[in-house]
């Protein structure tokens, strides 16, 4: 088991914001198992995932929280030593969209002011029931400062490139 006596160089918190039901849990699920449940239920209750990775000759672990379910209910100590964020939407839910700028802010308000932040349009499997425009995420995102990805959890389109591309960001800045 190779994970064993490995030495572990850095540690990144990552957290996973956004409505329920936009794929958070499955995003998750996707990059550290390569799972995809249909029956998402089934995570309730998990606080964080790790993956270990290798990013310029050195071993990450990254620690990626879910809101399991909480979103309402989310704290300043799920924000607490966070150097990454994904603020997920669900591309054919304008809503979920729209309430990006609410998520933005409350993470701004909780996290420190260096926090890595990557706008994830999700469920691009479902591309005929497209509400939210690239464009508009673009625009927002460029804005914003934030880096900018369409994914699916579905299919695991891009959501490997998504998280390494926040790690590695992440660790350019800490390096
Ligand atoms: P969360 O509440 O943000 O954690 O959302 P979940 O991960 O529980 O997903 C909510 C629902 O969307 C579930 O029924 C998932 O199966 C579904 N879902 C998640 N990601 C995708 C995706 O990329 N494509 C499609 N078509 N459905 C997805
Ligand atoms: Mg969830």
């Amino acid at each position: 088991y190779g994970d064993y006596n490995q030495k572990i160089d850095y540690v990144f918190k990552v957290v996973l914001i956004g409505d329920s039901a936009v794929g958070k849990s499955q995003l998750l699920a996707r990059f550290a198992r390569n799972e995809f449940s249909v029956d998402s239920k089934a995570t309730i209750g998990v606080e964080f995932q790790t993956k270990t990775l290798s990013i310029d000759n050195k071993t990450v672990k990254a620690q990626i929280w879910d809101t399991a379910g909480q979103e309402r209910a989310v704290t300043s100590a799920y924000y607490r030593g966070a150097v990454g964020a994904m603020l997920v939407y669900d591309m054919t839910k304008r809503q979920s969209f729209d309430h990006m700028a609410r998520w933005l802010e409350e993470l701004r308000g909780h996290a420190d002011k260096n926090i890595v932040i990557m706008l994830i349009g999700n469920k691009c499997d479902l591309g005929s029931l497209r509400a939210v425009p690239t464009e508009d995420a673009q625009e927002f995102a460029q804005r914003e400062n934030l880096f900018f990805m369409e994914t699916s959890a579905l299919e695991a389109t891009n959501v490997e490139t998504a998280f390494l591309t926040i790690l590695s960001e992440i660790y350019r800045i800490i390096s």
